[in-house]
């Protein structure tokens, strides 16, 4: 079904805003149906996150040969990954070699951004003002926006009176940041700043840690890819994707099908010291089924986790320090890691707990807790993000009536699976809030997402549709269904950017449902089925 756009009246039948992980594979997915689309994208090049977050130390904590695309094979054919985990610069290698393949620059519009769209009600296409000063039109309007591109400075006062160097992760520079002899400081702990002290400890003169909660790391355990096993990649990619399509998370860690009492004490420790010596986040979603469910198989593993801390930090009171003490491991996003409690045992390395004595002030100088001034010439804000709804709340959509997407979701957002919010017709959230790939390994979970949304395109043009919109009972059954998966995991014994929270922005102080914690697996055959039923909860015009 390759036929051109038929909307003369419009400049675009699909705008996409943002050309990173799903925005590229949406992108090549449309032009193989001959739609008319283009790609507005905010940076200077393809690849969103691995476009931006340059800081030292950035890397995947998935698989490399389990994030890639799967969708050509000559692609996996021709790709090598290096390390088990790639660092961000081969990431973005990665995604500019896609680009290049399959010739998708020429649809890009980079340091394009989005200032706001505006569905017209009448002709059923949406309005985008870029802030170029240019308005193009479109029948439909993809956002592949991420879930992690907002980034959220520390609401602190004095920030802006810095003199020295500073910088939020997310936006490190693109020219090498020297920090050799500096001292320099780390706000936070979250997955970003654990990567970056570890990275950067031997590097510095002195590197000062301000903490305010820990979080429960775990080894990477990283490696060059050998040939031996570059071959046993290659040869077995159709296994490793049936295989994330069969985990919960997309990954090729799946839990373990026991129960935590199903089993003996010596068998559980022998079994979590193989966990916590493996490589990636099997330590976290390959361990006892319960045990992110039940809360003493929980503080069991915790323990085993918090002994292994204490074991690797030399000084005592420090290694308490890091040992979370508000939630149970796993509860938060496991931070991978790689030498990092290791870094505290250096003499040029010094934990701050901001419990004990808060930030009063950002000074010209530096950082002053309440019981001293700590004089830096480089801060690094690894404070995180306005997670997933972030980068909605960043442009200003408005729907029907003229209702503000930002009002609708004021109180946490409410979709239908994740990909369309009532009132907001033609509007396609690809990777959006409530979908099933906000808690996976992001491209399985988008390339699923993208491929539904091109079927979905399909449909209506080959039905002479032009407006798609969720119905209100559609949404509010999914938003009560999400709502649900919740229940089932101790995700919101603790506060995090998984359940909302976010002590920077405005109103993210309470429990926001923002994820589809149903798995993977429960998600496509959702999908499908809705499919099946002719797009049942969707209204087609
Ligand atoms: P994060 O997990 O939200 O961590 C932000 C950190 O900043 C937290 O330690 C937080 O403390 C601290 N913080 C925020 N505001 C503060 C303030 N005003 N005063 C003091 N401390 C403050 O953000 P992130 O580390 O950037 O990670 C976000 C997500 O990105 C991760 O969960 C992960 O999904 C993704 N990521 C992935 C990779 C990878 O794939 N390898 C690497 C990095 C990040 P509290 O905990 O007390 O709030």
């Amino acid at each position: 079904m390759k036929n051109q756009s038929k909307n003369e009246s419009l400049q675009h039948e699909v705008i996409i805003i943002g050309a990173g992980v799903s925005g590229i594979y949406q992108l090549y997915r449309l032009l193989d149906e001959g739609v008319n689309v283009t790609v507005l994208e905010a940076g200077g090049g393809p690849g969103g996150t691995w476009y931006w977050n340059r800081y030292p130390g950035a890397r995947f904590d998935s698989e490399s040969y389990s994030y890639g695309y799967s969708f050509s094979k000559e692609l996996l054919d021709e790709w090598d990954w290096s390390e088990h985990f790639a660092g961000q610069p081969e990431t973005l290698s990665y995604l500019e070699h896609v680009v290049k393949k399959f010739d998708l620059k020429k649809h890009m519009q980079f340091n394009c951004k989005v200032d706001s769209a505006h569905f017209d009600d009448e002709s059923n296409s949406w309005k985008v003002n870029l802030n170029d000063g240019r308005v193009l039109t479109t029948r439909y309007l993809l956002t592949a926006i991420g879930m992690l591109s907002a980034p959220t400075m520390p609401i602190i006062d004095g920030v802006e009176n810095f003199k020295g160097e500073s910088f939020h992760t997310y936006n490190w520079p693109h020219d090498p940041v020297d920090l050799k002899g500096k001292r320099v400081g780390v706000l936070g702990t979250g997955a970003t700043a654990v990567q970056i002290i570890a990275e950067i400890a031997d590097k510095v003169d002195e590197l000062t840690v301000f903490q305010r909660r820990p979080n429960w790391c775990a080894p990477l355990h990283n490696s060059k890819i050998s040939d031996e096993d570059q071959a046993k990649i290659h040869a077995s990619y159709d296994d490793i994707f049936a295989r994330c399509k069969e985990t919960p998370g997309g990954f090729i860690h799946g839990p373990d099908r026991r129960k935590f009492d199903e089993v003996s004490e010596e068998d559980r420790l022998a079994f979590w010291e193989e966990l916590y010596s493996s490589p990636g986040f099997g330590v976290w979603i390959g361990n006892f089924r319960d045990v992110l469910v039940e809360k003493h198989a929980n503080a069991a593993f915790t323990e085993f986790i918090a002994d292994k801390i204490r074991s690797r930090v030399n000084d005592p009171v420090t290694a308490e320090k890091l040992i979370p003490k508000d939630h149970g491991f796993g509860t938060r996003r496991v931070p991978l890691e790689t030498r990092y409690y290791e870094a505290y045992n250096r003499d040029n390395v010094h934990l701050i707990d901001l419990n004990d004595t808060p930030i009063e002030r950002i000074t010209p100088a530096g950082i002053k807790c309440s019981d001293k001034e700590y004089e830096l010439d480089v801060i690094i804000y690894a404070t995180g993000f306005d997670a997933i709804t972030g980068a909605f709340d960043r442009i200003e959509f408005t729907g029907v009536g003229g209702q503000k997407l930002s009002d609708k979701w004021y109180e946490g957002p409410i979709t239908y699976l994740g990909l369309q919010t009532a009132g907001f017709p033609n509007l396609i959230t690809i990777a959006g809030p409530q979908g099933g790939s906000v808690s996976t390994n992001f491209p399985r979970g988008i390339e699923e997402a993208v491929d539904w949304a091109t079927d979905l395109f399909r449909h209506l043009r080959s039905h002479g549709y032009t407006r798609v919109e969720p119905t209100q009972e559609a949404e509010e059954e999914w938003d009560a269904h999400v709502k649900k998966t919740y229940e089932y995991s101790l995700l919101t014994t603790t506060k995090s950017w998984f359940t909302g929270y976010n002590s920077n922005v405005e109103n993210h102080d309470k429990l926001r449902y923002l994820i589809y914690n149903g798995g993977t697996p429960r998600y496509r055959q959702r999908l499908q089925q809705v499919v099946a039923d002719d797009y049942q909860g969707f209204a087609l015009r």
